[in-house]
């Protein structure tokens, strides 16, 4: 039978476990319950790469620190530009090289190990597919499906990421859990009485993440009522802040300052410096873990760093528990302010948390319990006697009762779900469910959820903390009458700061042509159309967008968010272009071919990507970055060949009864070249086209055709703004016409006399700059 496994796909380390009658953790290949996420790419000739994972990776850190990555967690589905990636960098905790990534969005991001682009989630992948392949050898059975636990601070695009790399690896995820869930779950709050309501804060310490939750258990169910924490706060900054002291001890024990030890480092060979770097953390880490249970450690590195002179410099520090907590106090100071701040955040006290559940590898530090204890008294501080592994252990119960399987709690023996009775001793199964509930776990919005509106302010649209699965529709109203292109852009604020998570952009067709920038203010209605925008977010946290034209309910848009992926790198070239076009300030008939392009191009960017697989129709991704560029060109050109084609095509439909039939052919035959090419061929050959179709419409048998189709445009342009002189317009028009149903040959001479107001009406019209809308305003 296949299996479903827990998974705790840690930034540091990850650990998987199955629930049968108890729960156990699977040890891996080498014999290990935890398997440290950190992979090595290796490079071999005319072969695939290599790819080593776990602890085999972590020795490799030592001799290829620039092809081994540890931490991807901190990557995944995030923008190469986001503020803690270029933090990442900087902060020379990472020992290959990251660039954005060539084929996703320009933000999306490329880890370059083993001569080749990675992208967070093939990484990830191959963590999974260790821990997937390590379980099956232990259990002898395929493993099919996981509960996959990933923080609580999450947002969506990291969460659809960790599912992609889950599908890489071959895993189906049946649920993605909130690690402090997972950990609640581990610890056996599930097992509280029906009458018994109970608060737990969950508080998670890992490598690299510091998670805080805040559990409502009652009546079968696990809620969760805040979250908090900080998704860069982890055992790694502790280990972080024990080499700086190390660094500052020995330049002291030189005799040097800080500044020249560190230089002196700087200056080595950089295979030396990684190498030092890396025995330096390792070193420092050791002597951490082991102050969580003796008074003192020592760090020791020997033969890696050399003074100006050549001469060997050794690294001999010694640490105990009082120096450590000094070094961590303002570290322990934030640990409490986000404590408290998740506490006031959900209007809680310290005196109504029942239990406070300690999980992480970092939460063994004797200074954190100590102020956790002072925060909470000590009786209610539990610390989970695997603290490493309670977060796998949590997700193999929740995978085990999703698997449909139940173990019966007087014989032990598996049932189904929904089987009234055991299979194996006829226990009332249907009356113990009823009494005692199957834990239900309620996900709750990670973060708040907001749309940006006109001048950069933001609408709330879904709150933090919203039990899941909630939706939320609301009306806004867009910036302008005429306007044709809506830009939704969503996005969460974590820890004070924006995080997109997707752009939505729909395409407004008024029902008329390109040039008609005039005609839609005179056909459609002089407010600015209402916009229905729904988000949803669904019980596994998957965010999806709606939105929907009011009264045209045919003009719509949905999907999941773009994810950084071909889509997205599609949309940002788009926008580049119109935003160029805004600054440029283009006017009237070229701005109006544009908006048509961009409706087209949106239309057939929703297309690129497959919603279900999210693979990428390259053919398709090529044509449209080809058309976007082919847009901004003729843009820059001030261009507009498709105004040109609906001006020869009105002249055909409103007036071809004035237009000699052959000059009527010749009309028809440029203006398909003229789109044939405007669709397929080069911007060149478009120019082309269309001097040709001017040519023919310079024939002096058009004339009278000419002089009617641009009283008509006047007439349209002033029906609103001078009701009069469109009257006027219109009455020479029927003038010629009625002339001309009389046989008579049609004339200039007819409107020789409003001619000079006509083209003052036109000229003016085309020489207007128009600016791009794109906003919605509440
Ligand atoms: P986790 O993410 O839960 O696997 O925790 C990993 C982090 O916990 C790493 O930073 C480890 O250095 C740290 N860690 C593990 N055991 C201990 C310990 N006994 N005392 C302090 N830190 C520990």
């Amino acid at each position: 039978m296949k299996k479903s496994i827990g998974i705790d796909l840690g930034t540091t380390n990850s650990a998987a476990a199955i629930k049968k009658i108890r729960v156990e953790v699977l040890k891996n290949a080498e014999g290990d319950f935890i398997t440290p996420s950190c992979v090595t790419v290796r490079k071999r000739l005319m072969r695939k790469p290599e790819f080593i994972v776990g602890r085999h990776a972590l020795e490799w850190l030592r001799q290829e620190p620039e092809n081994t990555i540890t931490a991807v967690k901190r990557l995944i589905g995030r923008n190469f530009h986001d503020q803690e990636v270029q933090d990442l960098l900087k902060s020379g905790r990472l020992h290959c090289s990251l660039s954005a990534h060539s084929h996703g969005s320009h933000n999306s991001i490329a880890i370059q190990v083993g001569g080749r682009e990675f992208s967070p989630e093939e990484i990830s992948a191959q963590i999974l597919a260790k821990i997937k392949a390590d379980a099956e050898r232990v259990l002898g059975d395929e493993v099919a499906t996981a509960v996959i636990t990933v923080p609580a601070y999450f947002n969506d695009k990291q969460k659809h990421a960790t599912r992609t790399a889950a599908a890489l690896a071959g895993l189906k995820v049946s649920r993605l859990l909130p690690e402090p869930t997972a950990a609640a779950i581990s610890f056996g709050v599930d097992q509280v009485a029906s009458d018994e309501g109970k608060t737990v804060l969950v508080f998670d310490f890992g490598g690299g993440t510091l998670d805080l939750s805040l559990l409502a258990i009652s009546g079968g169910q696990i809620i969760e009522i805040a979250k908090g924490g900080d998704m860069w706060l982890g055992g790694e900054d502790i280990d972080g802040l024990i080499i700086s002291h190390v660094l500052r001890e020995t330049a002291d024990q030189e005799g040097m300052d800080d500044i020249r030890l560190r230089a002196l480092i700087a200056r080595q060979e950089p295979g030396q410096r990684n190498r030092l770097l890396t025995e330096l953390k390792l070193a420092a880490e050791k002597a951490k873990i082991s102050l969580s249970n003796s008074p003192e450690a020592s760090i020791v590195v020997l033969g890696l760093l050399e003074d100006e002179d050549g001469d060997p410099l050794a690294i001999e520090v010694e640490l105990c528990q009082e120096q450590l907590e000094e070094l961590l106090a303002p570290t322990l100071e934030l640990v409490r302010c986000l404590v408290r701040n998740l506490l006031a955040d959900a209007h809680f006290t310290a005196d109504l948390i029942d239990h406070v559940l300690l999980v992480g590898g970092s939460s063994r530090i004797p200074c954190v319990i100590k102020i956790l204890q002072q925060e909470f008294g000590a009786d209610k501080v539990l610390l989970h006697e695997r603290p490493m592994l309670a977060v796998a252990e949590g997700a193999a119960i929740l995978s085990h009762r999703l698997s449909g399987v139940l173990e019966c709690p007087a014989c032990g023996g598996e049932a189904t779900q929904n089987s009234p009775a055991c299979p194996h001793c006829k226990f009332d199964l249907e009356n113990y469910n009823l009494q005692h509930g199957l834990v239900d776990i309620v996900h709750a919005a990670a973060h708040d959820y907001f749309i940006r509106l006109e001048n950069n302010s933001r609408f709330l649209l879904i709150k933090k903390n919203t039990p899941l699965p909630c939706s939320s529709t609301e009306i806004f109203q867009l910036v302008d009458a005429e306007q044709e292109l809506v830009h939704m852009q969503f996005y969460n604020v974590v820890n004070g700061r924006e995080e997109s998570i997707g752009d939505l952009w729909l395409g407004i067709d008024h029902d008329s042509g390109p040039a008609s920038t005039a005609e839609t203010a005179a056909g459609m209605a002089e407010e600015p159309l209402r916009v229905a925008i729904t988000l949803d977010i669904d019980e596994n946290n998957l965010v999806s967008v709606r939105a929907a034209l009011c009264g045209q309910p045919e003009v719509k848009v949905s999907g999941t968010l773009s994810r950084g992926k071909a889509d997205e790198k599609l949309f940002l070239l788009l926008e580049s272009i119109i935003n160029e076009a805004d600054q440029k300030g283009y006017s009237t008939y070229t701005v109006a071919d544009l908006l048509c392009r961009a409706r087209g191009i949106i239309r057939s960017i929703h297309q690129v990507v497959d919603e279900r697989t999210g693979e990428v129709n390259e053919n398709l991704f090529r044509q449209i970055a080809e058309k976007i560029s082919k847009a901004g060109k003729i843009a820059e050109a001030e261009e507009a060949p498709l105004t040109r084609i609906y001006y020869a095509e009105s002249m055909l439909t409103d007036y071809g009864m004035l237009i000699e039939p052959a000059l009527q052919m010749q009309i028809r035959k440029k203006v398909a070249r003229l789109r044939e090419v405007d669709e397929e061929g080069t911007c060149e050959e478009t120019m082309q086209a269309m001097e040709e179709l001017a040519k023919i419409l310079e024939n002096p048998g058009l004339e009278a055709v000419h002089a009617l189709t641009q009283i008509e445009s006047a007439c349209e342009i002033c029906h609103r703004s001078e009701p009069d002189k469109a009257k006027r317009f219109m009455r020479a028009t029927a003038e010629i016409l009625a002339a001309a149903e009389a046989g008579e040959e049609p004339s200039l001479a007819q409107v020789q006399n409003i001619m000079p107001e006509v083209e003052e009406v036109l000229d003016q019209h085309a020489r207007s700059i128009q600016k791009i809308h794109r906003g919605i305003r509440k």
